[in-house]
This record gives structure tokens, C-alpha cells and sequence, in this order.
């Protein structure tokens, strides 16, 4: 989720690369799941989270939507997210035992926390969200530790083009006019990154990229049509 809140509010007033020391290690978390309910809609997903999802629980996206995942609309553009469910409004694949039940394929978003990522110049930094963690004495550890994520150099550039992509469909979206137009978009999105299903086999970025150009192939035909 994107927000508009000041650096000094929310962060110790520093940034992170991959390589540094942050103190974001809650130690397992050792009975606490604070962060796995009430969340709302803002575990916003992206297309890696989907192929991760979608290959480690064997399901479709339409399956998991049934009752794991679910569509909202984000500054313009719907994509989906981590459902919360029930009275206590917990993610739906925290288990009994307070632990995430798709912990070895889990979200971006979940590996990240309690760090948060500030964009800027088309790339990003880490930093440390100081109100979000309940756990007090938190650890130093390398965030490439804590987030835990193979190929980083690559899932990097993925997760900033993402990020700039989005932002600039939303710039888009925001000037048209045409109801119907923003619709056809939208669903170009969804199927493009999340309905249409991946090939396992093959590299995930691979298909992102290629993905990606379809599209915006597919949206200057569009445009031009209309
Ligand atoms: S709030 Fe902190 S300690 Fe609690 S589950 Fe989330 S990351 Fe772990
Ligand atoms: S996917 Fe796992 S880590 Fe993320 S909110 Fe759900 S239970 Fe928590």
C-alpha cells in the first residue's frame, strides 16, 4: 500500500540497502500474529506473490479468490489482496496456532514488514516502519536476511518497474474521461498479470517482462483506437 505520510513519523529517519543492519528481527515472532489481522485491504499482491501463491497451493488465482484472496480497487486500478476473515478479521492462511500457514511462499508484503520501501528516481530504499512491529526488542539483522528473497538484484528491478508501472497507469487513468475506457484497462491488467496463468517451468521475470511489453502494446492499440 502506498501512503503520503512523512519519513519522520513513521521510520527511525533512515534509509536501508539490501546490505545493511536493521533492528527489524521480532525473533520469530514468538506468539504474536498482530500484523496477520486487521489489516484491511492493505496487503495489496503482485504478480510474483500470485505465481508464488498460485504454484505452492496448486490453486488458480479464481480459486484462491473464493475465499483467500479478494479485488479492490487501488487509486484506480484493481488488484488484489490478502482477504481478512471472520469476526477477528485474520488472513485467511493464519493457522490455529497464530502461525502463517504459506510462510515458505508468502507475500512481498509479509516479508517485508515491519520494513517498509521508499520510492524515489524510479528505484527504492528500505526503511524501517518504527509504529507497525508490536514486538519490543527487536534484533538487528541484513535485510536481504530478513526479506528473504532468492535473486534479489533481480526481484529488486521487478518490484521498482512494478511499482513506477502502476504509478503511471494511475497518472493515466486519472485524466481519462471514459468510463468504459478505464474498465477495458483495468481488465487488461488483471488478465495480463493475474488471471492469465504462469508456466512454472519457466523464470518468473522472464514472463513478467514479456508480459509487460504485451501490454504496452496492447494499451498504445487501444488508445490509438479510440
Ligand atoms: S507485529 Fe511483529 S512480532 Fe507480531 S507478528 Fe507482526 S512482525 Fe511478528
Ligand atoms: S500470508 Fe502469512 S504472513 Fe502474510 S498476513 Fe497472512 S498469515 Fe500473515
Amino acid at each position: 500500500m502506498r501512503r503520503e505520510v512523512s519519513m519522520e513519523e513513521i521510520s527511525d529517519g533512515k534509509l536501508y540497502t539490501a546490505n545493511d543492519l536493521v533492528k527489524a528481527d521480532c525473533n520469530d515472532c514468538r506468539g504474536c500474529s498482530a500484523c496477520c489481522q486487521k489489516m484491511g485491504q492493505s496487503i495489496v499482491l503482485d504478480p510474483l506473490d500470485i505465481y508464488r501463491l498460485t504454484f505452492g497451493l496448486r490453486q488458480k488465482f479464481e480459486e484462491l479468490l473464493a475465499d483467500k484472496l479478494e479485488l479492490n480497487v487501488v487509486e484506480g486500478i484493481i488488484l488484489p489482496n490478502l482477504q481478512m476473515s471472520g469476526t477477528e478479521e485474520k488472513c485467511a492462511f493464519l493457522n490455529a496456532e497464530g502461525r502463517c500457514s504459506v510462510h515458505a511462499i508468502r507475500p512481498g508484503i509479509c516479508r517485508l514488514f515491519p520494513l517498509g520501501r521508499y520510492y524515489d528516481g524510479k528505484s527504492f530504499q528500505y526503511f524501517l516502519q518504527i509504529h507497525e512491529c508490536k514486538k519490543e526488542n527487536r534484533t538487528k539483522v541484513k535485510v536481504k536476511k530478513w526479506i528473504d528473497t532468492p535473486d534479489l538484484k533481480k526481484n529488486e528491478k521487478y518490484i521498482s518497474d512494478w511499482h513506477y508501472f502502476l504509478t503511471d497507469m494511475q497518472k493515466t487513468l486519472a485524466t481519462l474521461q471514459n468510463d468504459e475506457k478505464v474498465k477495458k484497462i483495468n481488465m487488461l491488467i488483471l488478465q495480463t498479470f493475474f488471471l492469465e496463468p504462469y508456466h512454472q517451468e519457466e523464470d518468473f521475470y522472464v514472463q513478467f517482462y514479456d508480459r509487460l511489453e504485451k501490454l504496452k502494446t496492447s494499451l498504445q492499440l487501444l488508445t490509438r483506437r479510440e
